[in-house]
C-alpha cells in the first residue's frame, strides 16, 4: 500500500534499477558495501547529497548513472550487493526462527517518540532516539517480527550554529520529504492514507508515512494535512513541543493514532513495546478496543498488561510528562465513556499514590497498563524502583517488579567499516559468522591476535579523519562568512593529531555536568599546555532550547574553547547529530564521562566509542559499574561524597589523567606504537563490544518478555 514515485527515478537505467530499491531501505545505513554502490556513481554527488541515496538518485546527472550501467566492474559489485540484500530480506531462518520455530510469528509493535536511524531522517534529539534507532536494527538482522510507530517532524530538527558570544543559534531545518528515505502509505484508492484519531474532540487528522529498516517496517505520523486546523496541523511539526498543550496532543496522537493506524493497516500484533512514556496513551487504547469487543474494563486491562512491555530510560523528573487534569478532560471526554469507566477511574490510572494532586502522570500510566517494567542499566533499576515504590504500596523498593535490561549499540552502525574489516582479518579468519553472533564474548578474545602496530595504525588514521572533518567543517562555516577567526579555532583548526585527545558530546543537560573539567582552571591550564605531554580536549553537544541553564552551560565551556589560556588545544565543534558523533567516537583517543550520580540511566556514547577501541574515563553511573572491568579504562566516583561533589570529581578526573591516562598514552616515544596503551584499547573491544551491543540487548528483551507475553496471549510456546 506505500509506494515510491516511480517518475522520479526514469533516470535510473534499467539494469541498476535496484538502486532504487535499496535506497529506500535503510539497510544501506548498515552496509558499507551497499554505501559504496551509490558513492560509485559518482563520488561528489554522494557528498552532496550528504550520503542520502533517495536525494543522490534524484540530483545525481543522468550520465553518471549511464556510465557506471555500462562498466562490468560496477555491474559486477552491484549484482553481489543485490544478491546479499534480496538474501537478507527474504531470510527465513533467522536467530528468531531458530528459538521459537513453533509458533507462527508473533509482532511486537515499537512504539516511540523519536528514533535516531540516519542523519537524513532527523527524528531524534539525543540518546533515547538512538537507542530506538539500534533497536529497530537489531530487530531486524535477528529477525524478530516487530513493526514500529513514531513521528513524521516535519520542521522540528534543530541544527545549531555558535554565535561569536557563545550563545547557542538554533536553526530548523525543514525536511523535504521527497528526498528523503521515506515513503507515503497510500489508500485503496490511491490517495496519501489519512485517518481519524478516534474518540478524540476536536478531531485530529494523521497522514502515514513509512520508513523500511531492512525488514523492520516504521510507520510515522503527520498531521500537518489540510483536514486539520492549523493548531493541530503543528502537531507534528517539532519533537517535544515545549507547550504543554501541544505535547499532550502529540502523545495522543502518537499512542492512540499510532494504534489506529496499525489496526487500519491489518497489522496484527500480539505485544506492545513501549519506549518511554511518551506513547503510553496506546495501551489506554487497547484497552478501549476490547471494551468495545463487549470484554469488561477490568478484563480488558488485564490482557493488556499481560502484553505490554515498558521501558523507561530516564530518573530525570523533566523526562516523565505529567498534564493537569483539566487537560486530559479537554480531549478524553468521549473517551471516559468509550471505557465503560468514570472520570476519576480514568484519571486514576495516571495518578502517584504519594502525589495525586499533581496530574496525569504518563510514566504512572505505563507503569500501571504494562506487566513488565525494565530500566536501563542494573544501577537504573535500583534508582527507578526507589522513584516508582509508591504505585507498589507495602514492597519494599527491592522488591518492586522493574526488571534492568542494559542497553546496547547496534554494532554495524557504529563500529567503523574499516575497524570492521581489520576485526573481520582477525577474528574472522577463527570465526567466520563473528558478525552474526557478535554478542558472544568468546569470539572477542580473538582481538588480542590483532598486532598492536596494525590496531594503532588505524586508530591514527580515524583521528586524522575526525580532525580533517573538522577542518573541512570550518573551512565551509569560514567560506560562508559567518565565522569569526576565533570561533573558527573554538572549533578545532588546531587541533593536532599528534596529541592526545579526550572527547566529550551529549546533550547540554545540566546534570551532564559538561564544565566539571574546568573546575580547577590552573590545573586544568597545566595538563592540557604540559610541553611534553600535552592534552586535547573535543567538546560537541546541543542544549534544549528551553534549557537556559544547558545554554549557560555550553556559553562557559564555549568560550574556554575560544580563549587563548588553552592555546587551541580545547575546542568546541557546533551541531552534533549522527553524523559527526560517527567521526567522534571513532577518532578520539579517550571517552569523558562525568554526570552527576545517580542521573545518568545508561549512556550509550561509550559504548559506541568502545567497540572502536576508544576506553572511557568516566564516573560509577548508568553503564559504567557493569562496563569497567578494572583493565579496560578508568573509572571513579563509586563513593558516596560528603560536602562538594562537584570539587571532589573534578579532582578524581585531574588524578587519574595526570598519574594514570596520561603517562600510559605516552610512555613512548611519539613514532612508536604505545604497547599499554593499546592493550586498553584491545581490552575495551574485548569486554564492552558483545556485552553491550544491541544484539546481547535485543535478545535478552525477547528472553524475558517473549515467552511471557504468548502466555498471556493463549499462544502455546513449544521451544
Ligand atoms: C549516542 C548518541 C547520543 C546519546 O549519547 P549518551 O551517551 O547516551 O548521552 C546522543 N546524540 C548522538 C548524536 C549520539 O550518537
Amino acid at each position: 500500500m506505500d509506494t515510491i514515485d516511480p517518475v522520479s527515478f526514469t533516470r535510473v537505467p534499467e539494469r541498476i534499477t535496484g538502486l532504487v530499491d535499496l535506497a529506500y531501505n535503510l539497510w544501506w545505513s548498515w552496509h558499507p558495501a551497499a554505501r559504496v554502490l551509490f558513492k560509485q556513481v559518482n563520488g561528489q554527488a554522494w557528498k552532496e547529497s550528504r550520503h542520502n541515496p533517495v536525494r543522490m538518485l534524484r540530483d545525481v546527472p543522468e550520465e553518471f548513472l549511464h556510465r557506471v550501467a555500462r562498466e562490468w566492474e560496477y555491474l559486477r559489485r552491484y549484482d553481489i550487493i543485490m544478491e546479499r540484500y534480496q538474501e537478507y530480506m527474504g531470510r527465513k531462518n533467522t536467530w528468531f526462527t531458530e528459538q521459537y520455530p513453533a509458533v507462527r510469528p508473533v509482532t511486537i509493535a515499537y512504539f516511540s517518540a523519536e528514533y535516531g536511524l540516519h542523519h537524513s531522517l532527523p527524528f531524534y534529539a539525543g540518546g533515547l532516539g538512538f537507542l530506538a534507532g539500534d533497536h529497530l536494527k537489531e530487530c531486524s538482522d535477528l529477525g524478530v517480527p516487530l513493526v514500529a510507530v513514531g513521528f513524521m517532524y516535519s520542521s522540528g530538527y534543530l541544527h545549531q550554529h555558535i554565535a561569536p558570544d557563545g550563545s547557542q543559534l538554533n536553526v530548523e531545518e525543514r525536511l523535504d520529504r521527497d528526498s528523503a528515505p521515506i515513503t507515503r502509505v497510500l489508500d485503496p484508492s490511491g490517495e496519501h492514507l489519512t485517518l481519524r484519531v478516534p474518540h478524540i474532540e476536536p478531531p485530529i487528522h494523521v497522514a502515514v508515512w513509512k520508513v523500511q529498516v531492512g525488514r523492520v517496517p516504521l510507520y510515522l505520523l503527520d498531521t500537518d494535512v489540510g483536514e486539520n486546523s492549523p493548531e493541530h496541523r503543528s502537531i507534528s511539526h517539532r519533537l517535544y513541543a515545549g507547550d504543554r498543550e501541544q505535547r499532550l496532543l502529540q502523545e495522543i496522537v502518537l499512542g492512540i493514532g499510532g494504534r489506529k493506524v496499525l489496526s487500519y493497516l491489518g497489522v496484527h500484533y500480539t505485544g506492545v513495546h513501549l519506549n518511554e512514556g511518551h506513547p503510553a496513551f496506546a495501551l489506554v487504547e487497547r484497552v478501549r478496543e476490547r471494551v468495545s469487543q463487549g470484554i469488561d474494563f477490568e478484563e480488558a486491562l488485564e490482557q493488556v498488561r499481560g502484553t505490554s512491555v515498558f521501558t523507561t530510560h530516564t530518573p530525570v523528573a523533566a523526562g516523565h510528562d505529567i498534564f493537569p487534569y483539566e487537560m486530559i478532560d479537554r480531549y478524553f471526554q468521549n473517551y471516559y465513556r468509550c471505557l465503560g469507566i468514570s472520570r476519576e477511574d480514568f484519571l486514576a490510572l495516571g495518578a502517584r499514590p504519594d502525589d495525586p494532586g499533581a496530574g496525569f502522570n504518563m510514566t504512572a500510566c505505563a507503569m500501571r497498563l504494562s506487566a513488565y517494567h525494565n530500566a536501563v542499566s542494573k544501577k537504573h533499576a535500583e534508582v527507578t524502583r526507589q522513584m516508582w515504590q509508591p504505585l507498589w504500596p507495602g514492597l519494599p523498593p527491592e522488591r518492586v517488579p522493574i526488571d534492568a535490561i542494559t542497553n546496547g549499540v547496534h554494532l554495524p552502525t557504529w563500529l567503523n567499516p574499516r575497524m570492521e574489516a581489520l576485526f573481520d582479518r582477525y577474528i574472522g579468519a577463527v570465526c567466520p559468522y563473528w558478525q552474526m553472533e557478535h554478542d558472544r564474548p568468546i569470539i572477542w578474545e580473538l582481538v588480542n591476535e590483532i598486532p598492536d602496530e596494525e590496531l594503532w595504525r588505524l586508530h591514527l588514521w580515524l583521528k586524522t579523519k575526525l580532525f580533517n572533518r573538522i577542518r573541512e567543517m570550518e573551512r565551509r562555516t569560514w567560506a560562508d562568512g559567518s565565522d569569526t577567526p576565533e570561533n573558527v579555532i573554538a572549533e578545532g583548526v588546531f587541533l593536532d593529531p599528534m596529541i592526545f585527545t579526550i572527547g566529550f558530546a551529549r546533550r547540554f543537560s545540566t546534570y551532564k555536568r559538561a564544565d566539571l573539567i574546568f573546575r580547577d582552571l590552573d590545573r586544568l591550564k597545566r595538563i592540557v599546555n604540559n610541553p611534553w605531554y600535552p592534552v586535547q580536549i573535543i567538546f560537541a553537544g546541543k542544549a534544549h532550547p528551553d534549557d537556559i541553564e544547558g545554554q549557560r552551560l555550553l556559553k562557559k565551556v564555549y568560550e574556554y574553547a575560544r580563549s587563548d589560556m588553552f592555546g587551541g588545544k580545547i575546542a568546541f565543534v557546533e551541531d552534533y547529530g549522527e553524523r559527526f558523533a560517527q567521526y567522534l567516537v571513532h577518532g578520539v583517543d579517550l571517552w569523558l564521562n562525568n554526570p552527576l550520580p545517580p542521573w545518568e540511566a545508561s549512556g550509550t556514547s561509550g559504548m559506541k566509542a568502545a567497540m572502536n577501541g576508544v576506553p572511557s574515563l568516566s564516573i560509577l553511573d548508568g553503564w559504567w559499574p557493569e562496563g569497567y572491568n578494572g583493565r579496560n579504562g578508568w573509572a571513579f566516583g563509586g563513593e558516596v561524597v560528603e560536602g562538594d561533589r562537584d570539587a571532589a570529581d573534578a579532582n578524581a578526573i585531574y588524578e587519574t589523567l595526570e598519574k594514570e591516562v596520561i603517562p600510559l598514552y605516552y610512555a613512548t616515544d611519539l613514532h612508536a606504537v604505545p604497547h599499554g596503551w593499546v592493550k586498553t584499547m584491545k581490552e575495551a573491544i574485548r569486554s564492552n563490544a558483545p556485552a553491550f551491543s544491541a544484539k546481547r540487548m535485543v535478545k535478552e528483551y525477547v528472553h524475558r518478555y517473549y515467552p511471557r507475553i504468548l502466555a498471556a496471549a493463549g499462544i502455546p510456546v513449544i521451544r
